[in-house]
């Protein structure tokens, strides 16, 4: 794996800021969008960071200052975006099952947006007509992505308009004249084949001749980055090249060429991220050596939602005698988040740091237990900035109404 903040100053960020506690690395978000302009240098093409990763309002000002577009899950993330200062033109609402009120709302703000249902495809026609371009979330029937649940494009996915609907969406277009933008398709996450997104532009370039306003081909995002030595990342230079082959293989007469639109969360934010948690009690029992941190899944859900590998370190006893030990949480669930993993000699209060843990950490965090959720440090050119403080008692409180 790449280059990490080192030990002595993830151990001086925890005393200084406390535990459990979320540490990014700003220079590492600013590596890979390089890697991914690096790779599509000759290509019209535009990365919209999938800001449900990570919405932080610094890393998504960062991620503005780097140059990317931002893409949204929600009108919420829309109006985080708004408030990070992206204009709205650089704002793409990707929505999902929402309510065509949340829709209305984004049309006002000004963004982009893409639909994913008839239903809410229908309601957008009847309302605007072809006064405001749209884009179609479509569901290709392609199996991607690292498991089931991180799967989107596939035939029992709720996600898009099923491609083999063209009929139903084409009649709706006509009846009132939509001004189709942008076809967007999301396969999954943690995708390491290329040729996935391949057939995911041969199926879009089927029915691309339908769409004759059409400006912008959305290849979603769900590069893979490593987690374990040995681990492969997306290639995403063969990537480029690929795209770059299947656009060339459908010319476009007498239209604009394509722009090509990618939406990387996981890719961006993943490994900035360190989870920093601290040993609080040391267990024997017959079946495993139990270390138990300062936290659980309700700051850290990926290993046990996912059952995702997050490589663990004992940063305060780096060269110490390696044994094996199962690294679990503090709360009242079962919360493994490693079993029989090799670590360097464990002792209560030494710090076990996470890696890669800047995407869908924090972000899928909870209140769990009344456990306050973590503090963030964003490491800027190598100085460390308190970016959300931990959680307080009175926040446990906040919103509740006390009616006994
Ligand atoms: C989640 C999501 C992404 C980002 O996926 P990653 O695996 O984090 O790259 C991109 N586009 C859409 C529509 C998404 O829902």
């Amino acid at each position: 794996m790449s280059q990490h903040l080192s030990n002595g100053y993830l151990s001086q960020l925890a005393s200084e800021y406390g535990t459990p506690l979320y540490v990014y690395d700003a220079d590492t978000i600013k590596r890979q969008y390089e890697k991914l302009q690096a790779a599509f240098r000759n290509s019209d093409t535009v990365f919209f960071y999938a800001c449900k990763a990570l919405t932080n309002i610094n890393i998504l000002r960062y991620i503005r200052s780097l140059g990317a577009n931002v893409d949204c899950s929600s009108i919420n993330e829309v109006k985080l975006a708004l408030h990070a200062g992206f204009p709205p033109e650089r704002i793409l609402y990707t929505s999902n099952g929402i309510a065509f009120g949340e829709i209305e709302e984004a049309k006002d703000l000004g963004v982009i947006i893409n639909i994913d249902s008839l239903s809410n495809l229908e309601k957008f026609g009847a309302r605007y007509g072809h006064s405001y371009p749209v884009g179609l979330r479509l569901r290709p029937n392609i199996m991607a992505g690292g498991n089931l649940k991180i799967s989107t494009g596939h035939e029992k996915s709720k996600f898009g308009i099923p491609v083999d609907q063209i009929d139903r969406i084409l009649a709706v277009v006509n009846r009132y004249n939509i001004r189709i933008s942008d076809l967007h398709i999301h396969t999954g996450s943690e995708i390491k084949d290329v040729e996935v997104f391949v057939k995911g532009i041969e199926v879009l370039f089927d029915i691309v001749p339908h769409f004759k306003e059409l400006e912008f081909i959305d290849l979603g995002g769900g590069f893979k980055v490593p987690y374990k030595d040995g681990d492969v990342e997306t290639d995403i230079d063969l990537l480029a090249r690929k795209v770059h082959e299947a656009f060339a293989r459908h010319p476009n007469p007498g239209r604009k060429p394509l722009q090509v639109w990618f939406e990387p969360g996981k890719f961006l934010v993943s490994e900035c991220g360190y989870f920093i948690t601290e040993v609080n009690v040391m267990k024997e029992t017959s079946a495993a050596h139990f270390v138990s941190v300062n936290s659980g899944f309700n700051h850290l859900i990926r290993p046990m939602f996912y059952d995702a590998y997050h490589h663990i370190a004992n940063i305060s006893n780096p060269t110490g005698p390696e044994k094996k030990y199962s690294v679990v949480g503090n709360i009242c669930e079962t919360d493994t988040f490693a079993w029989d993993r090799t670590l360097h000699e464990v002792r209560e209060g030494d710090y076990l740091v996470f890696y890669n843990a800047g995407a869908y950490g924090f972000e899928m965090s909870s209140n769990f237990n009344s456990r306050y959720k973590p503090a963030e440090v964003l490491v800027i050119e190598g100085k460390g900035h308190l970016i959300r403080k931990r959680d307080e008692f009175s926040d446990l409180l906040r919103n509740q109404v006390e009616v006994l």
